[in-house]
């Protein structure tokens, strides 16, 4: 199963005992999947989702807040008691001023307390959200089809400090993050705690695996750097040798060009120390630059006359 159905069958199993929550959640339900209309003159709510675990929840909600049994049919739930539609929209404060639409924005007071305002998020997530898969790339959205709706949404998750963005596609408002830190918040506020865990995990290891390939890296380049160094640096000091002799070079150029020759891959430092008296790194770096230089005049020289 995906990380996304586990993300959601997680946030399913979350026990409410607040009616404020509750309806908080309700309010996500009807806001992101309902719909009102007319049957015969009749009026009601339709509530829309593919997910038949979501569609269970509302009918739960329902039932714990309004005390009254509703069915599925298929992808839908249909509230044909017109007192009971309009009851479900008061108390999610959605009812527009013709008296029976749904309006969002979110209402404010449906969402006051710090509870119900993560109640609200984690339904949303349930109705029209989605994460991919954290071992892929880090991802997580809303997927909105009112303009309006998608803002407010952005602004409440804001409030715990997490900044959305949105983007539109397919005449839908997508409301997405892509930082694994903020993932992490959002679960956090959603009380996914177990996918959260799994996640941070993740980003542990990969974090781990990053800093041991960057120091691999480090290192390798580094010694490829030291050893094409000293190549170039005996290959200088044989063609002096070949084509003057050593003693062409000064005295303490002679000898640090011994010491390479003897030592082919000590290090600048190691080199030093080997010399009578010692010489410091940047003494040793300074000489084998030297003899380095003479070779190329020497090349240019005979490549010239
Ligand atoms: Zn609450």
């Amino acid at each position: 199963m995906s990380f996304s159905f586990d993300v959601k069958k997680e946030l399913l199993s979350f026990e409410y005992k607040n009616r404020h929550c509750l309806t908080a959640a309700i309010a996500a339900i009807i806001n992101i999947s309902g719909y009102t209309g007319t049957d015969n003159g009749r009026k009601l709510i339709i509530i829309h989702n593919e997910n038949p675990n979501v569609l269970g929840k509302a009918a739960e909600i329902i039932d714990t807040l309004f005390g009254a049994d509703i069915y599925c049919h298929k992808d839908n739930i249909i509230i044909e008691d017109e007192a009971l539609a309009g009851r479900i929209l008061d108390a999610a404060c959605i009812r527009d001023s013709m008296g029976f639409s749904i309006d969002p924005p979110i209402d404010p007071g449906v969402v006051s307390r710090n509870c119900c305002k993560r109640a609200y998020i984690r339904t949303a997530f349930l109705c029209c959200g989605s994460i991919s898969d954290p071992n892929k790339h880090y991802h997580i959205e809303f997927v909105d089809n009112n303009y309006d709706h998608a803002h407010a949404l952005k602004e409440l998750i804001g409030d715990f400090g997490i900044n959305m963005k949105i983007v539109e596609r397919k005449n839908h408002f997508v409301v997405y993050c892509k930082e694994a830190e903020l993932i992490v918040d959002l679960l956090n506020v959603m009380s996914a705690y177990r996918a959260l865990l799994e996640l941070e995990n993740l980003r542990v290891i990969k974090g781990v695996r990053n800093n041991v390939n960057r120091l691999v890296n480090c290192e390798t380049a580094n010694l490829s750097k030291v050893v094409s160094a000293a190549l170039r640096q005996i290959e200088a000091i044989e063609y002096i040798s070949d084509k003057k002799g050593l003693d062409y070079l000064p005295d303490n150029l002679k000898k640090m060009a011994e010491a390479r020759m003897t030592y082919a891959d000590a290090s600048l430092k190691e080199l030093g120390e080997k010399m009578v008296p010692p010489v410091g790194k940047s003494g040793v770096n300074h000489r084998l630059k030297k003899i380095c230089e003479i070779a190329d005049k020497l090349k240019g020289d005979i490549n010239n006359g």
